[in-house]
């Protein structure tokens, strides 16, 4: 088991703000993780094997549409529950938890956009567990620069025909579906970026290279490749020309939900180092030095969760806000990577023994600052946020 000294601390904080709701998933979600052994956190790790089992557990307790309502198998909670759960996960390294953000990001734009057969047949089944969904935007040469996108699709009767190749999919090599953006065009009419659901055995789509990455191992991380892909037509999400719109659906929800992660990581880093520091040196690692450097990461945890929190309330209020969610994300992906390099330099080659899980934390934490849009892009949203006003 994973244990943690310092874990009731946070609670006790926060449960004089949180509804008996949120309380519940928080602890709905602790109870998830502390039922996993040591090995199943880091093995998912070393072996780079997506756990679906442990996803299909997630989806039984509610987990896997915890956001949305019970019209389509949601389970009724707020954005904040859901940020909850994710930190909790993010904190105990809990191998299931970007591969479960990803699944709720890409629900998000079918509820918004979808058609009613879409909702019945994706939805619901999402909601189960018994499909798991992927999020295919990013191409090979075109990143933070969506407007480079090469992927194409063209009208062909009844179908779409799809032809390209999407990177670093999460989930990727384990979905059942994805949601893509690609350009459409139709009698040479250029239509722009446009949003389709495609399903894994849909003739012409192809899992191309598996990824083994520094950070966010164990998450079916891949190449999608589209070639002559036939894509039924009432797989279409949204309009002709707008994917952007449907992406964006998505992301400003999504970013929150990685702050909300990248929350979980740094208290998971601050929490091994206090516990390494104890048990290694005992009441003589009070130096002052120390006591600084761990006054300041626990200071920046917690300025993390409360934008996080503060840009997920916004999302429950109806006031989605890009800003807000840039914030959180930078602050809390910044944060993990500065509190779990700091927790390393404190804790020297004690710290870096998988056990303690902060070696993870660290590599993980770099992925965040890079994925969903960088830190340096979200910079300039939230500056042009500030110019147009
Ligand atoms: C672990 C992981 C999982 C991922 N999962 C998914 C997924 O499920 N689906 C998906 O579609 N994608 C996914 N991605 C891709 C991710 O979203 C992209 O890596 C990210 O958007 C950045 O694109 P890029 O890697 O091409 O970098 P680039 O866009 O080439 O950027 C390289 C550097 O240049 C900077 N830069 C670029 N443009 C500007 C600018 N205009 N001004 C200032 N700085 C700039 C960037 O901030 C960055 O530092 C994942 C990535 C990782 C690492």
């Amino acid at each position: 088991m994973i244990t943690s000294p310092t874990f009731q601390d946070v609670d006790d904080r926060r449960l004089s703000y949180l509804s008996e709701s949120q309380r519940g998933w928080l602890k709905k979600a602790r109870d998830f993780a502390n039922r996993l052994t040591l090995e199943d956190v880091i093995q998912s790790d070393k072996t780079n094997v997506f756990r679906r089992d442990l996803f299909e557990q997630a989806c039984k307790e509610g987990l896997g549409a915890l956001p949305f309502g019970a019209k389509y198998g949601g389970s009724g909670g707020d954005y904040l529950s859901f940020c909850l759960v994710n930190e909790e996960f993010g904190r105990r390294c809990v191998p299931i938890m970007s591969s479960l953000g990803v699944h709720v990001l890409c629900q998000e734009p079918v509820y918004r956009f979808g058609t009613d057969s879409q909702k019945e047949k994706y939805l619901t089944k999402s909601s189960t567990g018994q499909y798991l969904a992927a999020f295919g935007l990013t191409e090979p040469g075109a990143g933070s620069d969506t407007a480079a996108l090469a992927c194409k699709a063209k009208v062909s009767g009844d179908n779409f025909i799809l032809n390209g190749t999407k990177v670093f999919i999460t989930s990727g090599a384990a979905s059942d579906y994805f949601i893509v953006m690609a350009r459409l065009t139709e009698n040479d009419k250029d239509h722009g970026i446009t949003a389709f659901i495609v399903e894994k055995d849909f003739p012409g789509c192809k899992i191309g290279q598996k990824f083994d990455m520094l950070g966010m191992r164990g998450y079916a991380t891949c190449e999608l490749v589209f070639e002559d892909c036939l894509v039924p037509r009432a797989n279409l999400l949204g309009e002709f020309g707008a994917g952007r719109k449907v992406a964006l659906s998505s992301l400003a929800k999504g970013r929150i939900t990685i702050a909300a992660q990248a929350t979980g990581w740094a208290q998971g880093a601050l929490d091994a180092a206090v516990r390494i520091l104890h048990e290694t040196f005992g009441s003589s690692s009070a130096t002052e030095s120390r006591m600084a450097l761990l006054g300041e990461m626990a200071l920046q945890v917690e300025a993390s969760r409360v934008l996080t929190y503060q840009a997920a309330c916004a999302v429950d209020r109806g006031e989605g806000d890009i800003t807000l969610a840039a914030m959180a994300k930078i602050h809390a992906t910044d944060t993990a990577m500065k509190v779990s390099t700091d927790a390393l330099s404190l804790t020297g080659l004690i710290g870096a023994r998988p056990d303690y899980l902060l070696e993870r934390i660290f590599r993980d934490a770099k992925a965040g600052q890079i994925y969903e849009g960088t830190n340096q892009i979200q910079r300039m949203l939230i500056a042009r946020d500030l110019l147009k006003k």
